[in-house]
């Protein structure tokens, strides 16, 4: 029988017992540097005429794929203009010191049924990571010291109170505003004065700081309602919550998507950043790499964070930019991985609110050189390529140990990103997430930044990918009618 897992970031734990336990490329890098995966063109070339099409999707991520997959499934003739090589975006698969990687969007879990059904569907296997040995705490005096994985009940039992009550103001996880009445206030504190209103030590702050203050991208930037919207959709209990950071597909992420890709049969151009979006009432113009495409209906799946760095030159609800400006998707967030030598077993490290490394567990396998750690980060003033800057992180949690080398991602500096995963702020809840879902003119927006269910994960990029996809679908009827 297979074990039940509870993890947080690849913390797979059995009840209280540890127990311990790597895509079809559909496409290849081609002579232009045009990765082809679905029909690819270059920018400024076309596939076989017009640059005139039924939908253009904007962003070749889960959502953008999704969508292009759903329209081309409604009969519609579909481009996805992509700033980058590959698809994928937030979800990119490479490789360091031999082993898989994934330097975003790892794991997946059956209660997100949207990417779980793909992943089953597409045939593609699953693999669970291995427990953790140990695990590493703040101290009172301000060091770490090492436990075994029964000390993780604390953290537990501290996150359990950060979200208590959230069954009652968010009883439908896909329906966030079903309790609109009970979140009004909810919805404008940050994780930090959640702390506050626990009274929760510096020590207690610290042990809970890598599953609630992390991942908002710290305690004053993340929001209260976002921790327990993912509470909510994790069933309410710690089991789920940690579990959803387990499973991955075989042949990592990138694999899945360049599968759901060649399924959609969409044309792709790669390598063409839309910096202009012209809605004329009629028609969409869509500029990317100085090239005009032009559509009936647009779907923008970039991340929220980039929205401000295109030109709607038709204009859009102050919303929007609100809401970029602000960040959805974290913008300090980082994924290391790092080369240690030998093997120092699988350690499970939370950081101290603040520390440059957040969060420290090990890659499911050994290097020949040895062990091989994941580092999450939202540390503004770590450079997550800088081995001086990871050893000393590392020396002050695992002492003793030397790191050999490191390959890192900063996801806010990343053009196409600006952040990482999804963790909305206060406010943006009941505030903004309502209006940026609403089709604007001819365009309408996707993206995990702005999904009902879950937000932050490529299930979430799915759910959003789809329901735009209809929309948009809808959209270019109602051209093709007003103009017969
Ligand atoms: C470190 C990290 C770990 C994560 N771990 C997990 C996990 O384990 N499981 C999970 O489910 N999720 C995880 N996530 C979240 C997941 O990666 C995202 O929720 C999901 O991939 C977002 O998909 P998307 O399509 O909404 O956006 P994106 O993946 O960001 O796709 C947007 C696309 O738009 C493109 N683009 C941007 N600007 C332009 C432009 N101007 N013109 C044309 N194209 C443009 C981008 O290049 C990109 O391809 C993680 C994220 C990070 C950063």
């Amino acid at each position: 029988m297979k074990p039940k897992n509870k993890t947080f970031f690849g913390r797979a734990l059995t009840s209280r017992r540890a127990i311990l336990k790597a895509g079809a490329a559909a496409g290849a890098l081609g002579a232009a540097g045009l990765a082809s995966s679905g029909t690819a063109v270059a920018a400024g070339e076309t596939e076989a005429g017009p640059r005139s099409y039924d939908a253009i999707v904007i962003g070749g991520g889960f959502a953008g794929v999704a969508a292009a997959r759903e329209l081309k499934a409604r009969g519609k003739r579909t481009l996805i203009l992509e700033a980058r090589d590959r698809v994928g975006g937030r979800a990119w698969s490479s490789t360091f010191s031999g082993l898989p990687i994934e330097f975003g969007a790892t794991w997946i879990h059956p209660s997100q049924t949207l990417i779980w059904n793909e992943v089953q569907r597409l045939g593609i296997a699953t693999v669970d990571d291995p427990n953790p040995d140990f695990t590493v705490f703040a101290t009172e005096s301000g060091g770490y010291a090492r436990h075994d994985l029964t000390f993780l009940d604390n953290q537990d039992a501290l996150l359990r109170k950060f979200v208590e009550g959230a069954q009652e103001y968010l009883p439908r996880a896909y329906d966030p505003f079903y309790r609109e009445d009970l979140l009004v206030d909810l919805d404008k504190l940050t994780l930090g004065d959640r702390a506050r209103q626990l009274r929760l030590s510096t020590l207690e702050q610290n042990w809970v700081s890598a599953t609630t203050g992390a991942y908002g991208g710290g305690f004053e930037r993340g929001s209260l309602t976002q921790l327990a919207h993912w509470w909510a959709l994790c069933g309410y209990n710690t089991e789920t919550f940690h579990g959803i950071n387990v499973t991955r597909p075989v042949g990592g992420m990138s694999g899945v998507i360049r599968k759901m890709l060649a399924e959609s049969g969409a044309t792709v151009v790669y390598k063409a950043p839309v910096t202009k979006v012209a809605d004329t009432g009629s028609r969409v113009q869509v500029t990317a790499g100085g090239v005009v495409y032009d559509a009936a209906a647009v779907v923008v799946a970039v991340p929220a964070n980039v929205w401000n760095t295109i030109n709607f030159s038709s204009g859009l609800p102050a919303e929007f930019s609100r809401m970029s400006s602000q960040t959805v998707g974290v913008p300090t967030a980082k994924k290391v991985f790092i080369q240690v030598q030998g093997d120092i077993g699988r350690p499970l490290v939370n950081g101290k609110s603040g520390a440059p490394l957040d969060l420290v567990l090990a890659h499911a396998d050994t290097s020949s050189q040895g062990s091989v750690l994941i580092g999450f980060s939202v540390n503004p003033n770590l450079d997550a390529n800088s081995v001086s800057q990871v050893q000393s992180a590392i020396s002050e949690v695992l002492p003793g140990t030397k790191v050999l080398s490191v390959k890192g991602h900063d996801w806010g500096k990343d053009a196409y990103a600006k952040g990482g995963w999804t963790f909305r702020r206060p406010g943006q809840l009941l505030g903004l997430l309502r209006a940026v879902r609403q089709p604007h003119g001819r365009l309408v927006f996707a993206g995990s930044d702005i999904a009902t269910g879950w937000g932050g994960y490529v299930d979430g990029a799915i759910e959003t990918g789809i329901r735009a996809a209809g929309l948009a679908a809808d959209l270019t009827v109602r051209y093709a009618s007003a103009t017969s």
